[in-house]
């Protein structure tokens, strides 16, 4: 549903669709709240802010520098939110004083939407975030695909957490959830989001490495989810090491009860390296991975860490690395990513990779990844 008016001589526009409400006031301002009236995005005056369902806002500039991005602080990220919420409740009161004549605005699916977003203040936002903590761990990292994603925590925290670069769960011993607490886990889940469950259109079967859990218990929490989103196809991530402990056919049952992609951080194709930053495995255990998750129908990101080990492994990365792909029987639905960011400095301080070799990978990776229909390189 789309309506349209003028209101200070500016053109208001106001989009319902199945996952979400948005205003768009003029072309420099527009909201973006999903249908349990959160706010989701706004963009205004060329700076794009993403809110998460942890309350964090992640601030996007693009300019002739390229793109900036931070991470409101708290304060600021309140302030938006009463800012957005100010603009909303001023469209609300103008259609009800007749003072927007917008055909279709008395439509009551829209009204409440635009009902649910104008109680979507400051305090609101707290009170949600608070309830977001009572049902998740904190939420450590998602593949770039899966940011919109469903997220539920069939594990906690890392089985490894030995790679030098990763802090995401340093401080979580790694648990298996039983049967009953995933299924409390999820319920408490649909209870919280509500409507807003129309935005997620997949599921992420977290955390780190959700499917290294053994089958006979693995099985069971994917049925858990399948049951209740049957719709949503399932992600995971997977270290490539757990990845060789289970069978084609094992894949082929997950693959049968939802789970669609897995991505799995390579980091490295070069041995030496992944030594050196202690990641588990060795890179034929990647190939291996990917061998078995492909010969089962399921879809593989792999996560290339571009700098990793600074000039010191610059060549054997790359090279190793555009071997291994080439050797993977990857199809044209190949993700090629680098961790936002790259490597914290602590892992890489005393190798910083040189400019040269920087775009030497990301030259040569491109040529790698070269002909896939889908090939989304971030660095
Ligand atoms: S296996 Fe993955 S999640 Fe675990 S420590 Fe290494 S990079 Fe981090």
């Amino acid at each position: 549903m789309l309506v349209s008016g003028t209101i200070d001589q500016t053109r208001l526009t106001l989009s319902l669709k199945a996952s979400a409400l948005t205003l768009m006031y003029g072309t420099h301002d527009v909201l973006t709240y999903d249908l349990g009236g959160r706010l989701w995005l706004r963009f205004n005056s060329g700076v794009t802010y993403r809110r998460g369902l942890d309350g964090r806002v992640m601030e996007r500039i693009q300019d002739r520098h390229g793109r900036q991005r931070r991470w409101l602080n708290p304060d600021e990220a309140a302030g938006l939110v009463n800012d957005s919420v100010a603009r909303v409740r001023d469209i609300r009161m103008r259609m009800y004083s007749g003072e927007l004549d917008l055909d279709g605005a008395e439509h009551p699916t829209l009204v409440s939407a635009v009902e649910r977003a104008a109680r979507f203040d400051a305090r609101a936002a707290a009170a949600d975030h608070e309830r977001f903590n009572q049902i998740y761990r904190p939420v450590g990292i998602l593949p770039p695909d899966q940011y919109l994603a469903l997220v539920l925590q069939a594990t906690t925290g890392c089985s490894f957490n030995t790679c030098t670069f990763c802090d995401f769960y340093k401080t979580q011993p790694f648990h298996v959830k039983t049967p009953e607490e995933f299924s409390a886990h999820v319920d408490a889940i649909a209870a919280f989001l509500g409507d807003s469950l129309t935005l997620r259109k997949s599921i992420f079967l977290g955390e780190a490495n959700a499917l290294a859990v053994a089958q006979p218990r693995l099985l069971p929490l994917i049925q858990i989810a399948r049951k209740k989103f049957p719709d949503r196809p399932i992600a995971a991530f997977l270290d490539a090491f757990s990845g060789t402990k289970k069978s084609v056919a094992e894949y082929r049952e997950l693959a049968e009860n939802g789970l669609q992609r897995v991505s799995i951080g390579m980091e490295s194709g070069h041995d030496p390296l992944l030594r050196f930053v202690r990641k588990p495995g060795k890179v034929a255990n990647v190939v291996e991975t990917v061998q078995a998750l492909k010969a089962a129908g399921i879809a593989v990101s792999l996560i290339v860490m571009l700098g990793l080990g600074g000039d010191r492994y610059a060549q054997g990365h790359v090279q190793d690395t555009v071997a291994a792909l080439n050797a993977m029987p990857l199809d044209r639905d190949l993700y090629l990513l680098q961790r936002p960011g790259g490597a914290p400095a602590h892992a890489v301080s005393r190798h910083r990779p040189r400019r040269r070799h920087r775009r030497t990978e990301r030259r040569r990776a491109g040529c790698a990844a070269r002909g896939y229909r889908r090939c989304v390189a971030l660095w």
